[in-house]
């Protein structure tokens, strides 16, 4: 244990719960810093691990590390990623409870590279089965395509990761990982036609250009020139390491379908379009929609009708389609929806060849002997920016979402071990979120249940007359703010295109340009259709004819992630979650800098003194009767070398010995509980002297 009297005032205390003012964020925020002068990067709040992105290498990752950790209780050894990792091992193999570790913290906080850690960890560390020791190098190659093309440079974060991932592991009964699973959620789509200045689209594009061989580039239409070439990469940036990733991306046997979607974006993007004498609008760049044709296996004059015309469907008394021609935005418009529509699809595609590559084979076994699993979340962290629109409301519920599932297990596992332990539960009050995701998501009068209406509605409906219809329905809503409802209830400006809600982690204002467009996510019929002909094998698995037959309209976005983000809840519900909170703590990527205000910011996103509080409410410190024994013999007489009756009587004899006043402590029927740290530091500097 670090926390001796002397180093607890140099390194602080490895977990915040043992923080004599636990309630005092300035307290919090001085034991963060202290650890990470000390390049302690790692702190728990009871089982939560809090990281602090250290941004430089440190010696505390190799197998000798990982070795150091295998099987030890957390408070025995300083606080590491590799010990949440084996505690969720530890009860999959033990108790076979399916496990989670849920990875949250604001971009470029590290939480992609902690989900790379535990997974090295499992890899290394666990056994193999024979016939599945591939599985361990798919699981890890995974990564790097998947960040290939979901991960982009931000000004955030050179690699950040533009999805939410959720990913399991599935361990058989002797502990050996033998399959997994992925499932991503809400790609930012909108990268591959536009970027903000300083940044880049995602990484695959460059990774082509650069690192592609010139027979290959030639055979894609594509040449070896500056990205500034192609339209939609024209943003010039430090490039990340690429040669790397691009040997890895070459995986599967379809690679080269694969390259020529990823091609067949940038000629899309290249794609220009003159207006003729009689207002219609028409392809100028043929070559550009030659490479397009073959490279999808499209009919070059079928796409070129097809991005500059609308096909409606009319219901007479038969069916009828009328045609109709697009002005230039709007067929610029058709051109980025299909580049977004492509690329996204293929995305989705590509983590599903990963989920079969992954995928446990033999299914008798599976089913026989059980497998359990554990679940890695690597998903957006809150997000605040200067502008906020759709993406960040949907990041922003999701993370409503967590918190709600967080205070509910929480809560739920404290309670659950005062009653398994026989003590009596008291109360905790906390704020439950609960309301603010009825805002969002209740049927009918939720905010996304109001947007879908309003793109449903035929005529003028607009992002405007959207807002408008919040302000009907929520206006009395405590948690709902517009410029017209402004009425005190907060300090800032709202402005007259957003509306503001009043978050867990604290206010954000949306604005809401873009918001029915980025719903509806529409792409138009012919386009569809020509896609559903292709000749990509990619591609043609990505549009399915089905698609055209189906009347129904398809899900809105916010709806299709509503209902994703319902399945996740569904599948972390049945799991025991770990947490892990990474923090960043600087905007410039350095190490050893530690700035206050901006860590103070996401010790409150995070809702980390709120979860600090729930923890401590009860008792700040438990420990199975034979842990306390072992560590704390050596103070009584009678419990020294060794305590040969019951454990429970040993305990009691001890802490009879140590003068543990009655409201100090409980016992429990395999634990003890300690209320305050400081009865648990004097038992320490008893130790030690
Ligand atoms: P985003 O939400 O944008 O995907 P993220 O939380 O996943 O962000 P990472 O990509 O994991 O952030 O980390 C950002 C960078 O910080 C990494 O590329 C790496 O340089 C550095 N970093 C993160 N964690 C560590 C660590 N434990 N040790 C050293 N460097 C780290
Ligand atoms: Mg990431």
């Amino acid at each position: 244990m670090e926390s001796t009297l002397s180093a607890r005032d140099r390194v602080g205390v490895q977990d915040f719960l043992l923080l004599e003012n636990y309630t005092s964020e300035a307290a919090f925020i001085e034991n963060l810093r202290r650890r990470y002068k000390e390049n302690l990067i790692y702190t728990y709040i009871g089982s939560v691990l809090v990281s602090v992105n250290p941004y430089k290498e440190l010696e505390i990752y190799s197998k000798q590390h990982m070795e150091r950790y295998r099987g030890v209780n957390f408070y025995e050894i300083s606080p590491h990623i590799f010990a949440l990792a084996d505690n969720s091992y530890r009860a999959v193999r033990t108790e076979r409870r399916d496990q989670c570790i849920l990875i949250s913290g604001e971009s470029g906080a590290g939480k992609t590279e902690a989900s790379k850690k535990i997974l090295q960890y499992y890899t290394t560390m666990c056994p193999t089965r024979h016939n599945t020791h591939y599985i361990r190098e798919r699981l890890l190659q995974s990564n790097p395509v998947l960040e290939a093309f979901g991960n982009a440079k931000t000004l955030r974060n050179d690699n950040s990761s533009r999805f939410g991932k959720y990913m399991d592991v599935q361990f058989d009964y002797k502990g050996a990982p033998i399959g997994g699973h992925i499932i991503n959620y809400l790609l930012e789509k909108s990268r591959v036609v536009h970027q903000n200045h300083g940044e880049r689209s995602f990484h695959i594009f460059y990774q082509l250009l650069e690192s592609g061989d010139n027979s290959l580039l030639t055979r894609l239409g594509l040449q070896k020139t500056n990205p500034q070439h192609y339209h939609y990469l024209v943003k010039v940036c430090v490039c990340v390491n690429l040669k790397v990733y691009f040997s890895f991306v070459c995986f599967c046997e379809r690679t080269f379908e694969l390259l020529k979607v990823v091609a067949s974006v940038l000629h899309l993007g290249n794609m220009q379009f003159g207006v003729d004498e009689f207002e219609e609008t028409h392809v100028t760049t043929d070559t550009q929609l030659k490479y397009l044709a073959e490279l999808l296996g499209v009919a070059g004059s079928a796409l070129s009708e097809a991005l500059t015309h609308k096909k409606l469907h009319i219901l007479f008394v038969g069916e009828k389609t009328m045609i109709s021609p697009l002005n230039l935005d709007q067929v610029l418009s058709a051109r980025d929806a299909l580049a977004k529509a492509i690329y996204g699809r293929t995305f989705t595609w590509l983590v599903q060849k990963i989920n079969q590559s992954l995928a446990f084979q033999d299914e008798v076994y599976y089913t026989s002997k059980c497998s359990s699993v554990i679940g890695l979340l690597d998903i957006y962290g809150f997000e605040v920016f200067q502008q906020n629109s759709f993406e960040q409301f949907c990041i922003n519920y999701c993370n409503e979402k967590l918190q709600q599932l967080f205070i509910e297990l929480t809560l739920k596992s404290e309670q659950e071990e005062y009653e398994a332990e026989g003590i009596g539960w008291e109360t905790v009050e906390y704020f439950n979120n609960k309301i603010i995701c009825d805002l969002v998501e209740e049927k009918f009068r939720g905010i996304i249940a109001i947007l879908d209406e309003e793109c449903l509605r035929p005529g003028d409906a607009s992002d405007i007359t959207f807002l408008e219809k919040l302000e009907d329905t929520l206006g009395g809503h405590a948690h709902f703010v517009t410029h017209k409802l402004a009425n005190g209830k907060t300090r800032k400006a709202v402005g007259r295109e957003e509306f503001r809600l009043l978050h867990y982690a604290g206010e954000v204002n949306y604005n809401v340009t873009g918001f029915l467009d980025k719903n509806n996510d529409l792409l138009y019929r012919n386009l569809k259709e020509v896609m559903c002909q292709s000749g990509n094998q990619i591609v043609k698995q990505c549009f399915h004819p089905d698609e055209l037959i189906d009347q129904r309209r398809p899900e809105t976005a916010a709806t299709q992630f509503k209902l994703s983000l319902a399945g996740l809840m569904d599948i972390l519900i049945l799991k025991e979650p770990s947490y892990m909170r990474c923090i960043k703590p600087n905007n410039g990527k350095q190490p050893g800098q530690f700035e206050e205000v901006l860590i103070r910011h996401q010790v409150k996103y995070l809702g980390l003194m709120e979860n600090l509080r729930v923890r401590r409410a009860g008792f700040a410190y438990r420990r199975s009767f034979e842990a306390f024994l072992q560590r704390y013999k050596p103070l009584c007489p009678d419990t020294w070398p060794n305590w040969r009756g019951q454990l429970l009587d040993g305990v009691s004899t001890l802490v009879k010995h140590l003068n543990y006043k009655p409201e100090e402590y409980r016992l429990g029927r395999t634990k003890i509980f300690i209320r305050f740290p400081k009865t648990l530091f004097l038992t320490e500097d008893a130790l030690e002297i």
